[in-house]
């Protein structure tokens, strides 16, 4: 593991911080995610494409971000405790996150962090469940559950979730209860998006996409958004988007590496759109 205090204390206002929190413990049905990042970064090196967006910054020659490496994590509440403090490291030096699972579980301490920096933060969430659960098999940090400690706690003005496509009667009652904007998989359309202001923040679980576009992910569910869905949604951001996590990419259950290739594009296109636009 890398030493990342002194990464942290090198950023400046404005720079784009990519944070790798291998955590999969809080994972309900099979571990793996936290082989994630250092399996994205290999991607992104491997030569097999290059480093511009598609809107046009070239993160090979463009200042202004950064790769801390992976963040070093022991487990349980601890864990947590080290991912919101290491967030919180990031945000006092006013630079901002995207932070690579890990399992979804990870989105609660990144985002009680978030909450203290910004107010009024709006969170869209990309994904086929909607992790709004009380509880699951006992574990209140569970991966199907970071929503609801969330909003339980106030931690954001909004949350809108989009792709879902596995709502239960219990989740019906929770988003019912959250005030949750959820676009249904079944409802979705690329035209048609709620209307977004700043700041926002992007919740990105890989397996909002259909699993044809990305079978790398512990839970498949039939029926999701392309790649170009999601792409389309990264590029329409609002101006002001302060941070976004990219969860639940599971290397073990990845065929020709294409899942990993599809992460390592959202991870370049979020950067691209993080860091400040040129006039
Ligand atoms: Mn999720
Ligand atoms: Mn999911």
């Amino acid at each position: 593991m890398i030493d990342i205090e002194e990464k942290i204390r090198a950023l400046s206002k404005g720079d784009v911080a990519v944070l790798g929190v291998p955590l999969d413990e809080n994972s309900s049905f099979l571990r793996g995610p936290a082989l994630a990042p250092s399996r994205i970064r290999e991607m992104l090196r491997s030569g097999s494409a290059n480093m511009s967006t598609e809107l046009g910054v070239d993160l090979g020659s463009a200042c202004g971000w950064t790769d801390l490496g992976d963040i070093s994590l022991s487990n349980g509440s601890e864990a947590f405790d080290q991912i919101e403090s290491g967030i919180s490291g990031i945000l006092e030096r006013g630079a901002r996150v995207l932070a690579l699972g890990g399992d979804h579980s990870i989105s609660y301490p990144i985002v009680k962090a978030y909450s203290r920096t910004f107010q009024g933060l709006a969170i869209l969430h990309l994904d086929a469940h909607p992790d709004t659960y009380d509880e699951y098999e006992g574990n209140r940090l569970s991966h199907a559950c970071p929503f609801a400690r969330i909003m339980e706690e106030g931690r954001v003005k909004r949350l809108i979730q989009i792709g879902i496509r596995t709502m239960n009667p219990h989740q019906r009652l929770q988003a019912e209860r959250f005030g949750i904007t959820s676009v249904e998989m079944k409802d979705f359309s690329p035209d048609r998006l709620p209307e977004l202001d700043g700041p926002v923040y992007l919740s990105l679980d890989m397996d909002v996409l259909d699993p044809a576009f990305a079978p790398g992910v512990s839970h498949h569910e039939p029926g999701g958004l392309t790649t170009r869905d999601v792409l389309k949604i990264i590029h329409g951001l609002p101006e002001e988007f302060v941070g976004a996590d990219l969860v639940e990419f599971n290397p073990t259950r990845d065929t020709v590496s294409v899942t990993a290739m599809v992460a390592a594009k959202f991870y370049k296109e979020i950067v691209g759109r993080m860091l400040p636009q040129k006039p």
